[in-house]
């Protein structure tokens, strides 16, 4: 699992991955950076349609308030229609008019007398009765009155219910009746409040209504007192008040239904006749519907975006896989270069300019390296050769006495070890012959340093010429010389030792004259322990021939032979 971890990721997955992952951010960026601006966007232009509505029904409610007022106050003061009395023909046909401006809502027209019974009234409805405890009357006294709404009192079992079938609810309107400057009553109007019904019915369009926009209508003290679906009064039994809003201008609030909703408030416009009623009316819309728009392009926009991203990752997919492509195949012509593969080179690299000039220096180089190795082969192996040969001479030079040609005393000491042991195996006896030439330095002195070397190589070649093929002749050192005669018993060496004592002692050179040897014999006989010490007694042997007079064989412990022949043994 680890290793798999450390493998680094392809290319194709690399390019893929971070495009992908760039897309979607950028998408995400911008959706949210777009959805920010629009939905701020979509926030003021619905604002500005229910400050519009909320306004038009603010305008449209403060008219209709004022035109009423005007009307009751413009009759009450009309001298004509009192002056035979408030309860005459005259007066009775001016409260029936009243009522007939707006038959629906206007439900109670009358007049009541400076004591606070009512005189007259339309469909004589409380005629005789005492209205000197209700506030339109009292306030009407004084002037003229618009009254805030409120529940009907002595008419609630006489007037029909409202439209939604809730106990009606009143406005007030009254103004005092005046004849000759003296006050005679008041008259009165209770419209319905279900005039604000149709007030916000006419404001809000289907298209308003169908968007899910609603108007309510708040007291002075922030009670509602309109609310839409004939919940006006369910609403202020429940004690439900205007929410606040953040700021002057619409904004989303959270409703006594818990729910956002975008929030538009205007104040009801005060006027003279009318006063400060104190009114809001709010115009809402739920925040969801008027999101609804900027949610969806955002879903569109993300969409769009992952949708981009998958296109972009997979066209950056096929570049990258036109890519790794090359690198593989670079990789693979590299690694059999690295093997040795015959006839292994880089390709061409297509999927990019990058990767094709790389291609190209590479197998520039390539071809290069090896052309550069092979010639260091062919260089090494010169080389090789060559030392070789110079080895070769070299441990020849070593084992060779260079001035005779014969093996030198290393050599010899060698291969003696190896002819005492096959001796010693084979059980054969085997002997040495130590020779010396006489007087040599007489030579030297005489005839001259060359000269004597002259009479070396004759020496050695007349040696060579008197043993066997088998026997081992070396040059041991000066003018001396040693044979090794592998078989030979102590009186075959002596023998051969004699006979080699007369072949030099035969020749003779102008030069200088005659040149005479003496031999030390040492033999070893089959069985017995042969050691090195044969070299020893072969040089005893040799220093008694020396003693005995030169020119002469003498074997080890006591056979010497002379020139002649002749031997001691
Ligand atoms: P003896 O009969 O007792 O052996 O007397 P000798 O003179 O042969 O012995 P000695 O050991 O006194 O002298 C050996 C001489 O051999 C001395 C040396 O200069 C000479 N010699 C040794 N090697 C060479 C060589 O390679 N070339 C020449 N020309 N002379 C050599
Ligand atoms: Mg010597
Ligand atoms: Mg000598």
């Amino acid at each position: 699992m680890a290793s798999r971890l450390s493998q680094p990721l392809t290319i194709k997955l690399q390019l893929t991955l971070v495009f992908g992952a760039l897309v979607v951010l950028a998408s995400v960026v911008i959706t949210w950076a777009l959805g920010g601006m629009l939905r701020e966007r979509v926030r003021t232009d619905a604002g500005r349609v229910l400050t519009l509505l909320a306004g038009n029904a603010a305008r449209i409610l403060a008219n209709d308030l004022t035109i009423n007022a005007d009307m009751v106050d413009l009759l009450a003061r009309r001298e004509a229609v009192w002056t035979a009395g408030l309860d005459s023909p005259e007066a009775q046909r001016t409260l029936e008019l009243i009522q007939a401006t707006a038959p629906r809502t206007h439900l109670w027209v009358g007049v009541a007398d400076a004591a606070g019974t009512v005189r007259a009234a339309t469909g004589d409805l409380l005629r005789g009765q005492s209205v000197a405890q209700r506030a339109w009357f009292q306030r009407g006294q004084e002037g003229p009155f618009v009254g805030d709404v409120h529940p009907a009192k002595l008419l609630a079992t006489l007037v029909p219910a409202d439209r939604d079938g809730e106990p009606q609810r009143f406005v007030d309107y009254a103004a005092p009746v005046v004849l000759d400057g003296q006050r005679l009553g008041v008259l009165g109007v209770h419209a319905s409040w279900d005039w604000v019904g149709e007030v916000v019915d006419t404001v809000l369009s289907t298209q308003a209504r169908g968007s899910g926009i609603e108007i309510f209508i708040f007291d002075r003290e922030g009670h509602v007192i309109f609310a839409p679906r004939g919940q006006s009064q369910k609403l202020a039994a429940d004690g439900v008040r205007m929410p606040p809003l953040q700021g002057a201008g619409p904004a989303v609030a959270t409703w006594h239904d818990g729910a956002e909703w975008l929030t538009a408030a205007t104040r009801l416009p005060a006027s003279r006749a009318l006063g400060d009623l104190g009114w809001t009316i709010a115009a809402r819309e739920p925040a969801e519907t008027v999101f609804a728009d900027v949610r969806d392009a955002s879903r569109h926009a993300l969409m769009v975006g992952v949708l981009a991203a998958l296109v972009g990752a997979l066209l950056v997919r096929f570049a990258a896989v036109r890519l790794g492509a090359d690198v593989r195949r670079l990789s693979k012509a590299a690694r059999e270069i690295e093997l040795g593969v015959p006839g292994a080179r880089l390709p061409p690299a297509a999927s990019s300019a990058e990767l094709r000039s790389l291609a190209d220096a590479l197998g520039r180089m390539t071809t290069r390296l090896m052309a550069t190795q092979g010639d260091l082969e062919r260089q090494v192996r010169e080389r090789t050769a060559e030392l070789e040969a110079a080895n070769a001479e070299l441990g020849r030079q070593a084992r060779t006495d260079p001035l005779t040609g014969l093996p030198n005393r290393r050599t010899f000491d060698l291969q003696l070890d190896h002819a005492l042991a096959a001796a010693r195996r084979n059980g054969q006896p085997v002997a040495v012959l130590m020779i010396d030439a006489d007087h040599f330095k007489r030579i030297n002195d005489l005839h001259g340093h060359p000269v004597g070397d002259d009479v070396l190589v004759m020496l050695a070649g007349v040696l060579r010429a008197r043993l066997r093929e088998s026997d081992l002749l070396a040059r041991y050192g000066g003018e001396e010389f040693v044979a090794l005669l592998p078989g030979a018993g102590q009186g075959d060496a002596l023998a051969v030792a004699q006979a080699l004592v007369a072949a030099v002692a035969a020749r003779r050179s102008a030069v200088y004259g005659q040149v005479t040897v003496s031999v030390g014999v040492a033999a070893a006989p089959p069985g017995e322990a042969i050691t090195r010490t044969l070299m020893r007694r072969a040089d005893e042997a040799l220093y008694r021939a020396k003693a005995q007079g030169r020119n002469r064989a003498c074997a080890d412990g006591e056979g010497v032979a002379d020139a002649g022949g002749a031997s001691e043994i």
